[in-house]
C-alpha cells in the first residue's frame, strides 16, 4: 500500500500540492488570521503556495478571506502580505 500524502489546494492559483509544499494560514478562535507554521492550529485554515503571487493574490482578490469565511483585518493582512513577500527572498542571498 502506498504511503498516503495529504493533498491540499492553493486558494489563490488552485493547484494542488502535498501538504507539506503548501503554507496554512488559520482563522483562530479570536477572529485574528495568521501563519500557521505547524499546520496543526485549531480553527478553519486555508492553503497557500510558497510564492509571493499567491500570497498577493489571495490577498488582493479577496479570495483568502472568502476561504476563511472572514473579512481579513488591515494588521494580519499587513503581517501576512509581509509574510508572503519573504517567498521572494533567495535563501542564500
Ligand atoms: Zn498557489
Amino acid at each position: 500500500m502506498p504511503k498516503h500524502i495529504p493533498i491540499r489546494t492553493c486558494v489563490a492559483c488552485r493547484e494542488t500540492s502535498a501538504k507539506r509544499t503548501l503554507v496554512r494560514v488559520v482563522r483562530g478562535a479570536d477572529g485574528r488570521v495568521t501563519v500557521d507554521p505547524t499546520g496543526k492550529a485549531n480553527g478553519r485554515g486555508a492553503y497557500l503556495c510558497a510564492r509571493p503571487a499567491c500570497w498577493e493574490k489571495g490577498l488582493k482578490s479577496g479570495v483568502l478571506g472568502r476561504a476563511l469565511k472572514t473579512e481579513i483585518s488591515e494588521a494580519d493582512r499587513a503581517a501576512l502580505t509581509a509574510h508572503g513577500e519573504q517567498y521572494s527572498h533567495d535563501p542564500d542571498a
